[in-house]
């Protein structure tokens, strides 16, 4: 019986480009050589791994979970049912936070400036600050074993970065940063998408806080934010496509000066922030 990539690729019960995405993996390969090869014939063990995959995909699975990994600003990072799936628009709020840092930078004689970023999950966010700045990097989140998955991304792409169970700045005592990151849950407690496709598979508390406006969170983050911020320091969130408005009240009420809201490249004000004097 033909094991060819072309046989595999034939199955009509899921996404094409997915089942490439899967082959390649299971030959340690790109996509391209894939798309290129479809005689290539699979040994047995590969064959099995990849109809293994097919099967969890079918069911919905996230492909990020079949595949243990999802990339994230040029890096891959391992992920699992224990954190949340890095998405495309979350490199918004890096690119964001490297410009603050670099002002950080020229306006403070301190060469390395202080990054704190709150509910870390995979690491993504924390560990591509920590390898594109000169930031020392602290990373926080409520969950061991998403810290157990931030721990082994940072060692596996060479990152320096301290992480500590907190929740939001519980676990800080009195310590200060230049610049506060995070990309909170704040869908909100009763959206219908948290049942509906690869989100049934996340850490739900990832993904909302339960509040009825998907807030809460972002609340308890801007108002303590406040005191953990160095005098010229800044606050970045990610927020919900209609929740810019309110982030940035809550902002204003926190005595944050200088508030943004940067969109992402849907058009949608994704992430806010501000200054504190
Ligand atoms: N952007 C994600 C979604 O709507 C939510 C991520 C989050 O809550 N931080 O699927």
């Amino acid at each position: 019986m033909s094991r060819s990539i072309a046989t595999l690729l034939a199955r009509r019960d899921i996404d094409k480009r997915e089942a490439e995405m899967l082959i390649a993996a299971a030959l340690a390969t790109t996509r391209a050589y894939v798309l290129a090869h479809p005689e290539r014939e699979l040994d047995a063990g590969q064959e099995s791994l990849v109809r293994g995959w097919i099967e969890r995909r079918a069911t919905g699975e996230p492909i990020a979970y079949v595949l243990g990994s999802r990339e994230f600003y040029g890096r891959d990072f391992q992920v699992t049912p224990a954190t949340l799936i890095p998405r495309p628009e979350t490199e918004l709020i890096v690119e964001q936070a490297l410009a603050r840092l670099a002002g950080q930078k020229a306006l403070k004689r301190r060469a390395n400036a202080r990054l704190l970023d709150l509910g870390t999950g995979s690491g993504a966010i924390a560990i591509t600050l920590a390898l594109e700045s000169s930031a020392g990097v602290t990373a926080c989140d409520l969950s061991g074993n998403a810290l157990d998955i931030a721990r082994q991304n940072a060692l596996r792409l060479n990152a320096t970065v301290e992480l500590m169970v907190s929740d939001w700045y519980g676990g800080l005592g009195n310590r200060k940063f230049d610049v506060i990151v995070s990309n909170p849950p704040y869908v909100a407690g009763d959206d219908a998408h948290l049942a509906q496709g690869d989100l049934r598979f996340e850490p739900q508390t990832a993904l909302t806080d339960g509040s009825a406006d998907g807030l809460a969170s972002i609340r308890a983050i801007v108002g303590g934010a406040p005191a953990h911020l160095d005098a010229g320091g800044w606050l970045l969130f990610e927020h919900g496509y209609d929740q810019a408005d309110a982030c940035r009240e809550l902002l204003l009420e926190a005595g944050f000066n200088d508030l943004s809201s940067a969109r992402d490249l849907a058009g949608i004000e994704r992430v806010s922030g501000g200054q504190i004097r």
